[in-house]
């Protein structure tokens, strides 16, 4: 069965999903489901909520990272990541998204970042280090507790502003 996408070599990152189909803006390309629980993060976790971690199952955890993605994530039912077009996405092109999109923090990968992309960090990292307009063009592409996290960061930080005038 063709499920739209595929496991292929990439050159130069290993493995890679690449589209065998088009699909446009919004579009589902890749849905999630729910392999195991973690006990932490590490390099192949997804974050599905501030405190929890999560193995996606099938070919989701090949997708390789981009800064500059044709994919966003969105939460499904299950409290699984879809994987969403956010840009139109072309037959044989390479499906990416930003691993900041998914977790809040990002330590594991140390090496450069090989994304090729006119964006590029230089280096893969969380949801936390992302400048505020990159948060403002992934919004609505992100896993909803990112933004809740910030959320909470920023109540706390005026409740302790409050408290202290
Ligand atoms: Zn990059």
């Amino acid at each position: 069965m063709d499920n739209g996408f595929e496991l292929r070599r990439t050159d130069g990152k290993g493995e890679g999903v690449f589209a065998t189909r088009p699909f446009l803006i919004g579009e589902t390309v890749m849905v999630g489901v729910i392999d195991c629980e973690l006990d932490r993060n590490h390099s192949h976790a997804s974050q599905v909520g501030a405190e929890r971690f999560v193995l996606h199952g099938g070919l989701v955890p090949k997708v390789n990272h981009s800064c500059e993605p044709n994919c966003g994530i969105r939460l499904n039912s299950s409290g699984a990541h879809d994987f969403v077009g956010r840009a139109p996405i072309a037959a044989g092109e390479e499906i990416t998204f930003d691993y900041a999109m998914r977790n809040y923090s990002v330590d594991h990968f140390a090496a450069r970042c090989r994304c090729g992309s006119r964006h590029c960090r230089g280096r893969i990292t969380g949801w936390q280090d992302l400048p505020t307009q990159r948060k403002a063009d992934y919004y609505g592409f992100v896993a909803p507790y990112l933004i809740e996290i910030d959320d909470q960061a920023h109540t706390d930080l005026s409740a302790r502003r409050d408290h202290r005038s």
